[in-house]
């Protein structure tokens, strides 16, 4: 065997490995989508590029709008389109 040759069963178990990670991260974003709005980024600021009554304007610099939306809530009502 060279050392160019592709071992096909570490080939497939890596396969499988990475399908296995994926779906773990993809099951936990749709859990987690529940409840946080996609659009809150990990400092609770919200990056989403429409209105929403959940963006606390209070301080308009020009930095992204906090998000004060509770968690708790369907956060897709609070969405001006
Ligand atoms: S709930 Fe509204 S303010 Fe909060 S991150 Fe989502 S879109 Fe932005």
């Amino acid at each position: 065997m060279s050392s160019n040759s592709v071992n096909k069963n570490r080939y497939f178990e890596s396969i499988k490995k990475l399908e296995a990670i994926y779906e773990n991260i993809a099951t936990n974003a749709t859990e987690v989508s529940k409840w946080r709005c996609p659009y809150k980024d990990a400092k609770d600021n919200c990056t989403a590029k429409f209105g929403c009554r959940n963006q606390d304007r209070s301080i308009n610099d020009g930095s992204p709008f906090p998000c004060i939306g509770s968690d708790k809530l369907d956060y897709r009502n609070a969405w001006e389109v």
